[in-house]
């Protein structure tokens, strides 16, 4: 069982760890910073620094309780390393992150309309909703209230509560399904000031200033209820 440091500290960059285990698919590590793949988020770019030697880790992947480090390179089961993440890219994806945890929060507010769909990338990001009426300056309007929203500064905290608290607290969930596996018996709430609590697996800013300004893109319509906003963000 790897301990997931990222899912309380988002900001460390660096990070001591040991190697617990060695298999086909990669490297299991007692603690890690690298986020793997999920929650519409990509994994990090990361490497093991190892005796002065940089080794890049190719994936990472999330199987059970551990994290899965597919390494280009050699390490041993007892070996003490060094996880470092690129911290740039890391930042953008978790700015893109909690900028579209803002936009959910509006359209939920304005429309009563849950998040169908949704990808974040290093430079972009988008959001499908399950909406009746839906057009350019509908979009426009929403992503206008996004940006007087994140005028203001929002803290972003993390914490944790039982499966049983969530089920008694429906609203937790933003998505149209919802996406936690019926194994996972803690969950994870991302609170966003005063404007958004949801269960949330994924990594976010300390606070809404970090954002910068959130700019429309494009809106497409891919059907019954996931009509699609794709955003950028700008310093
Ligand atoms: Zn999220």
């Amino acid at each position: 069982m790897t301990e997931l440091i990222y899912t309380t500290d988002s900001y460390l960059t660096e990070i001591e760890a040991k190697v617990v285990e060695i298999r086909d698919e990669g490297v299991i590590l007692d603690r890690t910073i690298a986020y793997p793949q999920g929650g519409g988020q990509p994994s990090d770019k990361a490497k093991f620094l190892l005796d002065g030697e940089e080794i890049e880790i190719t994936k990472i992947r999330k199987i059970g309780t551990d994290v899965i480090h597919k390494i280009d390179g050699t390490v041993n089961a007892g070996d003490e390393l060094t996880v470092k993440i690129d911290w740039e890219y890391r930042f953008k994806l978790i700015r893109h992150h909690t900028a579209l945890h803002v936009l959910s929060a509006i359209v939920w507010d304005k429309y009563k309309a849950k998040v169908t769909g949704g990808t974040i990338y290093h430079n972009k990001a988008r959001l499908d909703f399950d909406m009746m009426e839906f057009n350019k300056e509908i979009a426009q309007n929403i992503i206008d209230d996004v940006n007087e929203t994140l005028k203001t500064d929002h803290k972003v905290e993390v914490s944790f509560i039982t499966r049983e608290e969530l089920e008694n607290n429906p609203e937790l969930i933003r998505t149209k399904v919802s996406l936690i596996p019926e194994s996972v018996k803690t969950i994870r709430l991302v609170k966003i000031g005063d404007i958004d609590i949801q269960a949330d697996g994924g990594l976010h800013v300390r606070s809404t200033r970090e954002i910068g300004i959130m700019g429309l893109q494009s809106i497409s319509n891919k059907g019954k209820g996931r009509k699609r906003i794709n955003i950028e963000l700008y310093d």
